[in-house]
């Protein structure tokens, strides 16, 4: 489970996340929308410490990130301790981020290696597991330059499950595919929706959202304006400027 309770966040005096409440059960799909600026890839960022919230707390598991309570206080964890929790938590970028120098097998094992400290064996093994299962079983020792922005995303995919994360998010993973990638990239992530994994998507892929999320968050404005099962909100939204932004983009 992920609890965002009261998140406040400011760029100098431009507030981008104002007041922030959001619970995401275990096994739910939440998906993001709302326009450029909004705030959503802020969000997903102060999921995982990316970004360093001004007030509120993100909770994974009743585990705060990237602070510890001791008494009443609270105090900013060290890097270890940051990078041990944010292993709970997956991160998909719209520009894949895969290592250059690396295999697609080699980037899905970097982080289970270095960080978790897996036995090299144990992590090739289920790094191939991996790619199997975003469809690349035939693509372990291939460099990124050498796939497809569909496969060099699904090879993303394998990677950010290789550390068995609580959450995956998603930052418009699909958004820097030519159009005809863009499916494979979806079917992976609807594979993931059914197996019953958490998800975070920040999406501007509507009919994709509407198929795949158990309800969807409209952000504008640094703030939630409403929270609705798909149904519920593409057929009727209650808010006026979900109404205003649903009928630009349907
Ligand atoms: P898009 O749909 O274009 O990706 P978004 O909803 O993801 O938009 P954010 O990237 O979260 O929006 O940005 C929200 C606001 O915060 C924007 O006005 C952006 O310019 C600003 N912003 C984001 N990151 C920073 C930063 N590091 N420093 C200053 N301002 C920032
Ligand atoms: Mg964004």
């Amino acid at each position: 489970e992920v609890a965002i309770h009261g998140v406040n966040k400011s760029f100098g005096t431009l507030k981008v996340l104002d007041d922030i409440d959001l619970t995401v059960g275990s096994g739910e799909v939440v998906a993001i929308i709302g326009p450029s600026g909004a705030g959503k890839s802020t969000l997903l960022r102060t999921i995982n410490h990316l970004e360093r919230v001004n007030t509120g707390l993100v909770a994974i598991d009743s585990e705060l990130i990237g602070y510890e309570r001791r008494g009443d206080a609270l105090y900013e964890l060290k890097e270890p301790a940051i990078r041990r929790r944010r292993a709970g938590v997956g991160m998909v970028f719209q520009n894949f981020n895969l290592f250059p120098h690396l295999t697609a097998l080699e980037n899905v094992v970097e982080a289970p290696i270095s960080v978790a400290g897996v036995p090299r064996e144990q992590a090739l093994a289920s790094g191939r597991d991996l790619l199997a299962r975003v469809g690349l079983a035939d693509k372990a020792d291939v460099y990124p330059r050498h796939l497809s922005g569909g496969q060099q995303q699904r090879v993303a995919i394998a990677r950010a499950l290789a550390l068995r994360p609580k959450v995956l998010l998603f930052d418009e993973p699909t958004s820097a595919l030519d159009p005809e990638l863009v499916g494979e990239v979806l079917d992976v992530i609807k594979e993931l929706a059914k197996s019953g994994t958490t998800l975070v998507i920040v999406t501007h892929e509507i009919g994709f959202a509407r198929e795949v999320a158990d309800r969807i968050v409209f952000m504008e404005a640094g703030r939630i304006l409403e929270i609705a099962a798909p149904e519920r909100l593409f057929s009727a939204p209650t808010h006026h400027r979900t109404r205003e932004f649903l009928a630009k983009v349907l």
